[in-house]
């Protein structure tokens, strides 16, 4: 699963309502995510 930051464009590995693999909380604002399928983007670890 991954999930896209709107503002940015960057996708994460993770999925809305909970956190990122690399420890970044998207339940803290849902609606500034959105769950997708495609490849992720971010470099951080956990993620990329
Ligand atoms: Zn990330």
């Amino acid at each position: 699963m991954a999930v896209r930051y709107i503002s940015t464009g960057i996708i994460h590995s993770g999925q809305n309502g909970g956190k990122t693999d690399y420890g970044e909380y998207t339940r803290h604002k849902p609606t500034h995510w959105e769950n997708t399928s495609v490849k992720v983007t971010c470099q951080k670890n956990g993620c990329g």
